[in-house]
């Protein structure tokens, strides 16, 4: 699972079909599209950056 950020707000979210890179998406606090960024990924084995 990997875990975005948006970079206006800072809110949370997982987008499942996203998978570690940057994307443009609607954000419900921001009610606009923003920029997310990776957080973080709690996947246990083999990812690598
Ligand atoms: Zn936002």
């Amino acid at each position: 699972m990997t875990y975005y950020e948006c970079e206006a707000c800072g809110q949370l979210a997982d987008f499942a079909d996203a998978h570690g890179r940057p994307l443009h998406r609607e954000c419900p606090v921001c009610e606009e599209q923003s920029v997310w960024k990776t957080a973080f990924t709690d996947e246990r084995t083999g990812v690598s950056f």
